[in-house]
């Protein structure tokens, strides 16, 4: 956490840092209109309102959210394509859906309103970030189905930035044009600025003297700490987390500011909620749960308390920035991210948060689980730094060894500990794959 920030620019001060009061009542008065709008255009919430028995005169306060019903990834599967949408498909200006590897894919409609209101959250998030119109945004985030990269680009515009877009790929052309353009911001996900930063190494390119970026924007996947010490140090910027999901908007439906000390919810928009994800329960600032939200003004395809399976903890304070607005902390990961192994429950984050403290490795791993003779088996594959890889097997073995250890105490359950040489674990452009379970491929494969 910094407490010294390295600016302190806000977007639109007027309604980011709007008086709590007034910021409550507004949100009270969106979410009694929302009710409202969707018992009338909304067949599904109709049905949804009706099965709980709730009526738009039900909400008179804010704590009256909890008396709606949850909305799940699954109810946007079932009503694939266009089901959920709130308005005519006449009024719908964009179509995204999210990468949906296995069946079809949760559709996200935009009205001309709703893109206006996502451009506006972007502004703030890229505001945030210190980011103004003298800036290059080189926005390698992709562009197209995927949110990221048409999100970013749209706050950049609105703060008139000159926008690079790029999209993942072709690492080379990535770092010449970040040169030659003197690109002072950049956006994607984390594990693909690791991949810039290797890449500008190998090409000889030396960072500090010869890439101008003084800021990053990373999300769309979970990251730690550590990561942000080591991305920081590696492509000398300040790295800042921005969250978001396409069923929500997109990015930025929170964005940390200079205090780093969590994400801003962009919550006249999108109002948040922590639930225990076993019971549905309301959980107070502090605690840590599911992350819930409803969209307050989206037309399109509003969302009741839709429930993103993403693990967090909301913060009890205002932030000294002057912004009102909740905050979240860093993701833990999402409940389909969390592994059971042996009975226990193993976030991707935990681990690495451990590698990434030792200098002997590089900021690259991937966790294989796999049942052997019916017994769970982790194994935390992971690559050496050059210098250190080079000291020979001894040198691995002891070092292993002590790894071994400290993950046992960590997880409360052994794993197997793979050391390999730096660049074979393989790369991402977008989100990284860290996790390979083959119990899932084991299942799968029996069913058929
Ligand atoms: P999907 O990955 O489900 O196809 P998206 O591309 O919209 O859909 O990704 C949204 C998800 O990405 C979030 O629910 C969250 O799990 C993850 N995510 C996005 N931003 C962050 C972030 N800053 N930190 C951690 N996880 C993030
Ligand atoms: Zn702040």
């Amino acid at each position: 956490m910094s407490t010294k920030p390295s600016h302190n620019l806000v977007w639109d001060r007027s309604t980011e840092c709007v008086p709590l009061e007034e910021r409550r009542a507004l949100q009270l008065k969106k979410l009694q209109d929302l009710v409202e709008r969707v018992s009338v255009q909304s067949p599904f919430y109709r049905k949804q309102f009706q099965k709980k028995g709730v009526k738009p005169e039900n909400i008179k306060t804010l704590d009256d959210l909890r008396r709606l019903p949850f909305t799940v990834k699954d109810d946007l599967r079932d009503n694939y394509p266009f089901e959920l949408f709130s308005t005519p498909i006449q009024d719908v200006v964009r179509i995204h859906c999210s990468s949906g590897t296995t069946g079809k894919p949760a559709v996200s409609g935009y009205t001309a309103r709703d893109m206006e209101m996502w451009s506006e959250i972007m502004a703030r998030s890229l505001t945030a970030a210190g980011a103004t119109y003298r800036d290059v945004v080189h926005n390698s985030y992709g562009y197209g189905l995927f949110t990221g990269g048409l999100g970013i680009d749209m706050g950049a515009r609105k703060i008139g930035a000159a926008t690079v877009p790029m999209s993942g790929g072709i690492n080379n052309r990535q770092i010449m044009l970040m040169e030659d353009f003197g690109a002072t911001v950049l956006t994607c996900t984390p594990s693909y600025a690791l991949v810039l930063a290797e890449t500008a190494a190998q090409m000889g390119v030396h960072v500090q003297s010869m890439i101008k970026l003084k800021v990053g924007i990373f999300g769309a996947e979970p990251w730690t700490e550590e990561m942000r010490a080591e991305i920081e140090a590696k492509l000398r910027l300040e790295a800042y987390d921005i969250f978001g999901m396409g069923e929500v908007i997109g990015p930025g439906v929170s964005m940390e500011c200079a205090y780093h000390n969590g994400l801003h919810i962009q919550d006249d928009h999108f109002l948040p909620e922590i639930i225990n994800p076993d019971t549905g329960e309301s959980l107070p600032p502090g605690e840590q749960g599911e992350l819930v939200i409803t969209t307050l003004t989206k037309e399109a395809m509003p969302l009741i308390r839709y429930r993103t399976r993403d693990i967090t903890r909301l913060a009890a304070d205002l932030c000294p920035c002057g912004r009102t607005s909740a905050r979240h902390f860093k993701l833990a990961g999402r409940t389909d991210d969390m592994l059971i192994i042996k009975g226990v429950n193993v976030f991707p984050s935990q681990i690495e948060g451990v590698l990434l403290r030792h200098g002997e490795l590089a900021p690259q791993y991937v966790l294989v689980v796999d049942r052997v003779n019916n017994l769970d088996r982790l194994e935390i594959q992971v690559e050496a730094r050059e210098e250190f890889y080079d000291l020979g097997e001894e040198a691995m073995e002891q070092f292993t060894h002590k790894l071994y250890h400290e993950m046992q105490q960590l997880l409360y359950i052994s794993s197997k500990i793979t050391i390999v040489p730096q660049r074979t674990i393989q790369r991402s452009e977008g989100k990284a794959k860290r996790v390979i379970d083959k119990r899932k491929e084991l299942t799968s494969g029996a069913l058929i």
